[in-house]
């Protein structure tokens, strides 16, 4: 098949800015992970202990209490529980229960922006200048374009939800694909497999002195892009929750941090679940019904409509 050149489906562009006071931005995850524990460690030194797997936790009425494999026990005044799809915290809390594979896996790639052919060097969505500039972001910026692209299939027998891939085999998972796809599979210097996996959200994260945060209170799949994004959120509404405390009061100001978190992210979680037909709609396949069909889904009208109630939540003003 003869392929017309790529175009963008939509840029988010100024109108995003003008309507929401903020660029869509997309950033590298360690560079986000080194802002916040440069600043969690700025506040206290020692406050992040690698190596450290969790076997479980219990508390009583005054205190929460985290048991690590190595035998050694930690006590507090509360426990957030954010260990991600496969939360030890969870299943303590709400019982035993695995995610189960969905048949997808996403391959992953980062590609040096030069190493791209000319017409494919544009910035989308990127580490805003604005957010270096306030000290939010330390690192210098970095011109990598993301590739994503999902395939199905049935079996994953890898030990982790994680493996390393070949460009062969990306290859042959993309065949028949546009050219610029072609070209970003052999550009990438690594290839990963990332084998994507579902939970339906629960209706309760909290119990006592202990509550959930992140993937281990809501695991998503990535079609809407916000797992991470809500995890942000959560901590920001937990902060606002816990600030002032009383120890005697955790318990209470966690049910109001889960109060204010859950329907929004169960919503989260549900759309993300819907838009994995409409990433892999059949009306994909020629260009000549893909035409219509991305206008009609994905052109800016209705991915504003869509969207809108997940960009113009503020995590540092919603009632609490
Ligand atoms: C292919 C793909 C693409 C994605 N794209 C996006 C996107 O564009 N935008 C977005 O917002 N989100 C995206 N996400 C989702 C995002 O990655 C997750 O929602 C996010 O990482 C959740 O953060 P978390 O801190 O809750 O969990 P995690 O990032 O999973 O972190 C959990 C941490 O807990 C640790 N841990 C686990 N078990 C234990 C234990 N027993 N003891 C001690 N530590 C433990 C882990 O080592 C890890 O460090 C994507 C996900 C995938 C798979």
């Amino acid at each position: 098949m003869e392929h017309r050149q790529a175009r963008p489906m939509f840029s988010p562009g100024k109108s995003v800015i003008a309507q929401y006071g903020y660029p869509y931005l997309t950033v590298y995850r360690p560079d986000l992970h080194q802002a916040l524990a440069d600043r969690v460690r700025a506040l206290k030194a020692d406050a992040i202990h690698l190596d450290s797997p969790v076997a479980g936790c219990v508390q009583d009425e005054n205190a929460a209490t985290l048991q690590l494999r190595d035998g050694r026990r930690i006590v507090g005044d509360a426990l957030i529980g954010c260990d991600g799809v496969r939360s030890v915290v969870r299943n303590t809390l709400w019982g035993k229960t695995d995610p189960e594979f969905t048949g997808m896996v996403a391959w992953r790639g980062l590609i040096p922006m030069e190493q791209l052919p000319e017409h494919m060097r544009a910035s989308v969505g990127s580490t805003d200048r604005a957010a270096r500039a306030r000290g939010q972001l330390s690192a210098a910026p970095r011109q990598v374009h993301e590739l994503r692209g999902h395939h199905r299939r049935q079996d994953w027998d890898a030990p982790g939800a994680m493996a390393p891939g070949t460009v062969e085999e990306c290859l042959a998972d993309f065949a028949g694909w546009h050219e610029d796809v072609q070209a970003m599979i052999r550009c990438s210097p690594t290839l990963l497999k990332w084998a994507l996996f579902a939970r339906d959200p629960i209706p309760r994260w909290t119990q006592g002195r202990i509550t959930l945060l992140g993937d281990a209170a809501h695991a998503t799949l990535p079609f809407l892009a916000q797992g991470a994004v809500h995890s942000i959120e959560d901590g920001t509404v937990l902060a606002r929750c816990l600030q002032d405390v009383a120890a005697g009061a955790i318990p209470g100001a966690l049910i109001r941090y889960e109060k204010a978190r859950i329907e929004r992210t169960s919503a989260m979680v549900r759309g993300a679940t819907a838009n994995t037909a409409l990433f892999h709609s059949p009306e994909l396949a020629t260009e000549a019904s893909a035409e219509p069909y991305l206008q009609k889904e994905w052109s800016a009208a209705p991915i504003r409509d869509r969207y809108h109630w997940l960009y113009a939540y503020d995590a540092n003003t919603v009632a609490v």
